[in-house]
């Protein structure tokens, strides 16, 4: 969301010298935004983005509650999970849930629904109260490191499409590892910088997300960092049916307004809600509509909608899909 606060805010940047994983300082440059550049890692192949900004400007960058779409377009998504989730659970063990970082709390509400017991956790005050308000229930305010303190252990804790946001990945999974039972499970989302989409939309897709998305995992970075925090693999999969499409069709979207409209690459940080592109994009966002019979309209988003969910099952098939989804074992040590 871009509101009139950020608008003016000039961005401060720091270097990331060292890799958020195994601490190596050679690394490549594989992507730049704007002035923002994405660098792997040469011991052990994180991409992390090596110019990321400073963190107490992050609550300007997030504002004050994170822009959700609304819940019936994500049910699928609901369904998917919930589905991997009641895999692992054995006759007659209760539902139980919690889920870090949880938005909006419209997972958690969907569970609840179904009958399981939740909870869960957000950073800031106002999304906690949010969710109160509009589904009555009562989550804790904190990071993951805030609530290791406090919180017993749980069977079982999700986190989606966090690990990419996370400035201090070690102390962020030293947390997850205090707040998960010995042979408990996490269950993970993060977007797949191994995926057939870096190769087909190169830097229009949105899984590169600047200046929000500070590190990118692929499979294999992944594993490094679930083991050095005792947790080993049990499920994976790379399909979520709501993400999986949507970052598709993003990356579709985009590299056709780009040739279109000949963008450049400020307008790409357009999904980043930088401050100081802000006024960039709403100057140009007239030029990125186009004026079409609406029939015509209608069928080309039809025609888009169904190719994005075809290419998005067949990255996932081939193991290249856009989205990392995996449950995770606790060793019992
Ligand atoms: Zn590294």
């Amino acid at each position: 969301m871009i509101t009139s606060d950020t608008k003016e805010l000039a961005l401060e940047l720091e270097e990331v010298r060292q890799c958020p994983l195994c601490s190596g300082e050679k690394a490549v440059t594989v992507q730049q935004l704007d002035r923002f550049i994405y660098k792997k890692c040469l011991d052990c192949g994180l991409v992390r983005l090596s110019n990321r900004v400073v963190e107490e400007q992050l609550s300007a960058i997030y504002g004050d509650a994170y822009p959700q779409p609304k819940i019936e377009m994500r049910l699928p998504m609901f369904n998917s999970r919930k589905a991997i989730l009641e895999r692992f659970i054995k006759p007659g063990q209760e539902r139980r849930f919690f889920e870090l970082g949880c938005g909006d709390g419209s997972f958690l509400a969907y569970l609840q629904k179904q009958g399981w017991q939740v909870d869960g956790s957000e950073y800031s005050s106002s999304s906690v109260a949010a969710i109160a308000a509009r589904f009555g229930l009562t989550i804790r305010q904190g990071s993951a490191e805030d609530l290791a303190g406090q919180l017993a252990p749980q069977s079982m804790l999700g986190f989606y499409h966090v690990l990419e946001h996370v400035y201090h990945l070690h102390d962020f999974m030293a947390a997850v590892e205090q707040l998960v039972l010995p042979g408990g499970l996490i269950h993970i989302q993060v977007p797949n910088i191994a995926s057939l989409d870096i190769k087909l939309f190169g830097k229009y897709t949105k899984i590169w997300t600047v200046p929000q998305h500070v590190q990118l995992f692929s499979p294999d970075t992944l594993q490094q960092l679930l083991k050095m925090h005792s947790f080993e693999i049990v499920k994976q999969g790379m399909y979520d049916p709501w993400y999986s499409p949507g970052i598709v069709r993003e990356g579709f979207i985009r590299r056709g307004q780009a040739s279109l409209f000949k963008w450049d690459d400020q307008r790409l940080l357009c999904m980043g809600v930088s401050g100081e592109t802000a006024n960039y994009v709403t100057a140009n966002e007239e030029k990125s509509r186009l004026s079409l019979p609406r029939p015509i309209y209608k069928l080309l988003k039809m025609g888009l909608y169904k190719s994005s969910e075809a290419l998005a099952h067949l990255e996932a098939r081939f193991n290249r899909g856009n989205v990392i989804d995996l449950v995770a074992r606790k060793s019992v040590i």
